[in-house]
């Protein structure tokens, strides 16, 4: 017995049977059925032998007489294959809605149709249901929380949704025709090429679907953040999209909440300066830009003079406090904060991209007088005098990696504190 091959008659008549759609065998000159299979039968509510009394004629409400048969077999025999949607009438007399799927075979000599017919009941029912409720309808465009749109390429109108109008505080006609250039000109200029770019990549067929996520203007001014999706609804003959329909959402909320998120992840807590993983990120950014333009970078180790102390006589609360009193102060001197982190305790790291080694020290020691100046006040109202002792190296003479400069600037930090402290070294 063959059993590893289904090419037998037994198994294609099981297939014949076995198969969901209807198919019908027809008789291409008198349009008679020859066979059905069991869901033919069943999908017209007759048995086997009745149906093969029925004709395509007696069938099929759309077949009008004998000579449109005609011409419709002989389009199908020369086309080879033919698809048809209509309607096939049941025995009792009721109808329903089928896609049909023709093609024209011989066998031994002969022409035959092979009809397979799909009911469309079911997918009719969703459509009507979608597109002939009003009540559905009017919840999607009033209650639903996307702003829907409906863009006629043509004439360039746009319909706009309650909602959208809503989510951008606009009453609901006080826009009168909104046109493209209405929503164009509430995007927010740094996010319109891209947003225009990932339009067009749809219209012009190179993504499924339209997303994006930029800032829209409201109405008193200020942006909110929108997810928008969309797609080509209708194209004319030629494929040319003639409208397009998309939703838009409010994500202002989740958008803050996750740059929030990000950027509490890049500060430190205690003095909001960016943390150490973020000084990784932005060193190795200034160092692959200085490498590129040639330009020098100097880098500088800063440590806070007997800190320990202090910790120990006013506790650590006040240590902390005079942590970041230090950071406030280099902040205010040095007045761009992506130069400056916290690298660890009392320990803060300074970049200063494209500077020479004189100027850096320049910098450097008007801090230092700037620290002697300034007193740290305790919160039972003493004046601290708190000094640091500093480290430069450069790029490119003391090294061309973090860890070789951070090294460097460490060492000379070292020699700042052997030699006295309140000092910059390197
Ligand atoms: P030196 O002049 O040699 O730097 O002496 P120092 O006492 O400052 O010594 P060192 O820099 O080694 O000591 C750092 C101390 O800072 C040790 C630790 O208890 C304290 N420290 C580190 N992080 C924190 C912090 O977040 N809060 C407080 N209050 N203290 C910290
Ligand atoms: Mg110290
Ligand atoms: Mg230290």
């Amino acid at each position: 017995m063959d059993r590893g091959n289904p090419l037998q008659d037994a198994f294609f008549t099981r297939l014949f049977h076995g198969v969901s759609d209807a198919i019908y065998v027809i008789d291409p000159d008198s349009s008679s059925i020859l066979a059905a299979n069991e869901a033919g039968c069943r999908a017209l509510g007759m048995s086997p032998e009745e149906l093969i009394d029925q004709s395509v004629l007696s069938l099929n409400q759309d077949v009008t007489g004998p000579n449109q048969w005609r011409e419709i077999s002989a389009a199908i025999i020369a086309a080879g294959n033919y698809t048809f949607m209509g309607r096939h009438v049941r025995k009792d007399g009721t109808d329903f809605p089928v896609e049909v799927v023709t093609d024209y075979l011989e066998y031994k000599g002969r022409g035959y149709l092979v009809s397979v017919a799909r009911d469309l009941s079911e997918h009719h029912r969703h459509r009507e249901h979608l597109t002939d409720d009003e009540l559905i309808r009017a919840l999607l465009l009033n209650e639903s929380s996307d702003g829907l749109w409906d863009w006629n390429l043509q004439d360039h109108s746009l319909f706009l949704s309650p909602q959208w109008f809503r989510m951008l505080g606009y009453g609901p006609n006080e826009i009168s025709s909104p046109t493209l250039d209405t929503w164009r000109n509430s995007v927010h200029q740094e996010d319109l090429e891209r947003v225009i770019t990932l339009l067009q990549d749809h219209l012009q067929g190179k993504s499924s679907r339209y997303e994006a996520k930029y800032r829209l203007r409201s109405r008193d001014g200020h942006y909110l953040w929108v997810h928008d999706r969309g797609m080509v609804a209708q194209h004319d003959l030629d494929g040319r999209p003639q409208r397009m329909i998309g939703l838009v959402l409010d994500i202002t909320e989740s958008e803050h909440y996750a740059a929030e998120l990000l950027e509490r992840s890049q500060r430190d807590e205690l003095t909001g300066l960016y943390n150490r993983r973020t000084g990784y990120e932005l060193f190795e950014r200034f160092l692959r830009d200085c490498r590129r333009d040639n330009q020098p970078l100097q880098v500088v180790m800063l440590d806070i003079d007997h800190f320990k102390p202090l910790n120990d006589d006013y506790g650590h609360l006040e240590g902390d406090r005079a942590i970041r009193h230090v950071a406030d102060e280099l902040r205010r001197c040095l007045r761009a904060d992506e130069w400056l982190f916290r690298w660890g305790g009392e320990e803060f790291l300074l970049l200063f991209p494209g500077m020479d080694r004189s100027s850096a020290h320049g910098m450097m020691q008007r801090l230092l007088k700037h620290f002697n100046a300034v007193p740290f006040v305790t919160q039972g109202g003493e004046s601290l005098e708190l000094t640091f002792s500093a480290g430069i190296s450069g790029f490119p003479e003391n090294g061309n990696s973090i860890r070789q400069l951070v090294g460097a600037a460490d060492r000379a930090m070292y020699r700042a504190k052997s030699s006295g402290r309140n000092r910059v070294e390197g």
